[in-house]
């Protein structure tokens, strides 16, 4: 059995529940991390920004079934944009 982790280990906060649509290939609930400044999320997004300009990065997200970490790719609108100008639709919230 793979370790159960509940907390993100990029910055300690409780990692969510998540469901993967099923276009996604999952047949499971992942944990993810949706703290939007953990580290993980924040040096993921200014080195995707950097590297590609591009308005997204990743946030950390965990398979407790199989104890492996995959980088679920998040793009980052409104106020999480590093970007701003580019991006036509800001969210509303
Ligand atoms: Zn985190």
């Amino acid at each position: 059995m793979p370790e159960e982790i509940s907390r993100c280990p990029h910055c300690d906060k409780q990692l969510v529940t998540w469901v993967p649509c099923d276009e996604s290939g999952w047949d499971h609930d992942l944990l993810l991390c949706e703290n939007n400044e953990c580290s993980y999320f924040v040096h993921g997004r200014a080195k995707v920004c950097g590297d590609y300009g591009a308005n997204f990065a990743y946030r950390f997200c965990y398979d407790p079934k199989t104890g492996r970490e995959i980088p679920i790719v998040a793009w980052c609108g409104g106020d999480l944009s590093l970007l701003k100008g580019r991006c036509e639709s800001g969210g509303s919230s």
